[in-house]
């Protein structure tokens, strides 16, 4: 069993929440699922997987990034709901949805790994959303889930408010490898929101250094380039 794997107390904790608060769409509020069908139908692009283009993640050593949607409804309030409310079971709707963007044009990877939390984060929040998108992509498409290889060092501040300048130098050097095993290796790395990509750069750096074959990423949203130019005090 992998360190990740929920424990007997989680299942039943879900179990209980599940009767206590019985499932409504995060979006709209209907009952009945944590995103409903009609809001699932809203998310905005082509439904498949969208690369983000921008040269700065090529030139950090990303092979390719993509992307759901953007940082709008419904998958905006559906991150949200996963990554600050504790809604643990939206996961796998989540997953699925990529899941399904995904075999419109899957890409040649090997092994799938979360963007890690610093231990001290995870034992705050309860979980690391990112590794349960992750194990639920991997539950639905077969592939080899590597939770806990690339692991976070040092525990960075919170990249909101930063500057494009500051969240790189806040994330430099904060991941690595614990050991050789994604040597020559093609790893996805699974991440919720796309925002100015210094995060994914850093984890790609650690992975390259450990001997990664090609770094690829794939996140439900990405913040717009406008959102980003904002950031950076300028055109990106
Ligand atoms: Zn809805």
């Amino acid at each position: 069993m992998d360190a990740a794997e929920p424990t007997g107390a989680a299942r039943l904790r879900e179990a209980l929440l599940e009767l206590l608060f019985p499932a409504h769409c995060v979006a709209c509020h209907r009952a009945g699922a944590w995103l409903c069908e009609a809001c699932a139908a809203t998310i905005p692009g082509p439904g498949r997987l969208e690369r983000v283009a921008w040269h700065r993640l090529r030139a950090g050593g990303l092979e390719g990034v993509y992307s759901l949607s953007p940082h709008v409804a419904p998958l905006r309030e559906a991150v949200h709901a996963l990554k600050y409310e504790g809604l643990r079971a939206l996961a796998t709707p989540l997953a699925g949805l990529l899941w399904r963007a995904w075999q419109a044009g899957p890409l040649a990877v090997d092994v799938v790994a979360p963007v890690p939390l610093h231990v001290r984060r995870v034992r705050q929040r309860g979980y690391n959303q990112s590794e349960l998108l992750a194990r639920a992509f991997c539950a639905a498409s077969g592939l080899p889930f590597r939770p806990g290889e690339l692991v976070r060092h040092r525990d960075t501040r919170s990249q909101v408010g930063l500057s494009l300048a500051e969240r790189q130098a806040n994330v430099a050097g904060a991941f690595g490898c614990r050991s050789g095993s994604l040597s020559g290796r093609r790893v996805l790395l699974m991440d919720d929101v796309l925002t100015t990509g210094a995060t994914l750069m850093a984890c790609s750096a650690a992975l390259r250094d450990a001997g990664a074959r090609a770094v690829y990423a794939l996140t439900l949203t990405h913040a717009e380039e406008s959102a980003l130019a904002d950031l950076a005090g300028g055109p990106i």
